[in-house]
């Protein structure tokens, strides 16, 4: 629903040069995603109209997509555009505002066309344009050829999900699982992966034409389709007595595969790992053969290991959330603490908080904290690292907090050997508990800046500083190839959602498989830890300070 809508909002961005038209869509998906009460229920009794955000036009086609699951509005909108005309929003800095003049000057809609512009001086003519960003944007092109059709995996999954929906209503398929990178959990994925088991595949091949477009054979149990008119999807055939060892055979890497050897005849993948003799090995451990060998292997964190939370902001830096939705929805969650950190003054583009700012949300967050009992509130901020190393707040005001996530926000540029002695500048700072997201990388958007990772956590563990496993799907930043040899070090991780409304707490989830890519079993994991040892830790640490 709210992809729906946000979709809708980019359309209208795409014509309308009054952004309060677009802005109301967004603001509706904002809300749609943040109801917890049943969607279908709020339409039928009407009270759809009456959630904060939806207005409305944006509520008739909440109702609209509840009741028949489609929207005529978005229909017209596509129609009035070349399919793939977002993929141009992948050349950086080219927003939606510009792509539509680019499309309505010059008839541009995809990354061809605009190459083709920009080389020839068309693009140069235009107003608003000029040769520099002709220039810029030919560079952008390139940039975005390197990520065609790569998605963030929740994307894959909600793909996936979506796909597997469809097939059930395919009466000849028996069990459709999702197998595949989008399963290892992999950060980033090129297509999604369809396991069927089924004892009619012709049949079957013919009732998938209706499900994707551009379906074709790749060889006699294999099809492959675009999804959404953008992703690639493939679907495996399988009889349902080995739909097991295609399990194993579609999930695992190559690597994983080739070092599995022939993998026996089996209904269900824990019988084919068994026949083989081999040991299970988790989805998001197959990226290499490493467990499939290994003499110990780890016993994975899961969510429910997961006992409270840091790194949430609230509306008085840049979160969408006040501290009381906040506070309550990290209790409904089941937590036992949650940590709020809001910007620090140096973020200004993220209303970091001055001194004045500070002492009000100290206040509401003590007015508040009652309403959540028996959770426990941690006072918190995510505060700069600035450019020398020092720390944005001075060591009076750190003191005041519970814990210090120290952050860069600026000056990526700066090469790996200043980038490191800038963090471990501030890893001298006592107030320091963790390190927010490593690298600042930005997954199919930005890279991050270059710091040394063994330097870093050398000094991780010998302080006691935690490093961040930023959950954000768009982040995943520490990056889980690097985690196992801060191991060694002593380095303890925390799994943060850097959370910017109450449903971004599901980062919690994508964070958590960053920690099982990485094998990390729960006690490797500072927010597994019961709320009394981790107030008494907190408390140590800033004694110590
Ligand atoms: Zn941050
Ligand atoms: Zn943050």
């Amino acid at each position: 629903m709210a992809r729906t809508l946000d979709e809708i909002a980019r359309y209208i961005e795409l014509s309308d040069p009054k952004p309060f038209r677009a802005r109301a869509f967004e603001k509706a998906a904002r809300a749609v995603e943040n109801i917890d009460d049943d969607l279908d229920q709020l339409v039928e009794s009407g009270a759809i109209y009456d959630v904060d955000g939806i207005g409305k036009a944006t509520g008739q086609i909440v109702e609209e997509l509840v009741r028949t699951g489609e929207s005529r509005y978005l229909d017209e909108l596509r129609a009035q555009y070349p399919p793939g005309i977002f993929d141009l929003l992948r050349v950086p800095r080219l927003g939606l505002k510009k792509i539509g003049i680019l499309f309505s000057e010059l008839g541009i809609a995809s990354l061809d066309e605009l190459e083709a512009a920009a080389r020839d001086g068309r693009l140069a003519k235009l107003s608003g344009f000029g040769p520099k960003t002709a220039e810029q944007i030919l560079k952008g092109v390139e940039f975005a050829r390197m990520r065609e059709s790569q998605f963030l995996l929740p994307v894959g999954i909600e793909a996936g999900e979506t796909l597997r929906e469809k097939l059930a209503e395919i009466d000849e398929i028996e069990d459709a699982e999702i197998t595949g990178s989008v399963r290892r959990r992999f950060e980033v994925i090129r297509n999604v992966n369809l396991l069927l088991a089924t004892k009619k595949p012709d049949t079957v091949a013919r009732k998938l034409e209706g499900i994707v477009a551009d379906l074709v054979q790749l060889d006699e149990m294999t099809y492959k389709g675009v999804a959404r008119g953008e992703m690639d999807v493939l679907f495996h055939l399988a009889s349902p007595t080995d739909f097991g060892s295609e399990m194993v055979r579609t999930t695992g890497s190559r690597e994983f595969v080739e070092a599995f050897g022939r993998i026996p005849k089996a209904r269900t993948e824990k019988d084919a790992f068994r026949f083989a003799k081999k040991p299970f090995v988790e989805p998001e451990r197959r990226e290499t053969a490493e467990d499939l060998n290994a003499k110990k292997r780890p016993k994975l964190i899961t969510i429910d290991d997961i006992r409270g939370t840091f790194h949430v902001h609230t509306t008085y830096s840049d979160g969408r959330n006040s501290v009381s939705d906040m506070l309550s929805a990290a209790r409904d969650r089941g937590w036992e603490y949650v940590g709020i950190s809001d910007h620090s003054q140096a973020a200004y583009y993220a209303g970091g908080l001055n001194e004045t700012r500070l002492r009000q949300q100290q206040a509401e967050i003590a007015r508040e904290e009652k309403n959540v009992a028996p959770m426990r509130v941690f006072r918190g901020t995510e505060a700069d690292i600035l450019n020398d190393g020092r720390m944005d707040y001075g060591p009076e005001i750190l003191s005041r907090f519970d814990f210090v996530i120290a952050s860069i926000h600026s000056n990526f540029k700066m090469s790996q050997d200043e980038m490191t002695d800038r963090m471990l500048r501030a890893m001298d700072d006592p107030a320091v508990t963790f390190i927010g997201h490593l690298t600042g990388r930005k997954l199919l958007a930005r890279e991050g800046y270059s710091v040394e990772y063994d330097r870093i956590f050398e000094k991780a563990g010998q302080r006691g500083i935690m490093i961040e496993i930023n959950g954000n799907p768009n982040r995943l930043d520490v990056d889980w190839r690097h985690i196992k040899r801060a191991l060694d070090r002593g380095v303890v991780f925390s799994i943060n959602p850097d959370a910017h409304s109450v449903s971004e707490y599901n980062a919690m989830i994508t964070g958590t498989w960053v920690a099982r890519k990485a094998g990390l079993s729960p006690k490797y994991i500072f927010n597994t830890r019961g709320v009394d040892e981790v107030e008494e830790f907190l408390r140590e640490r800033k004694a110590r300070a």
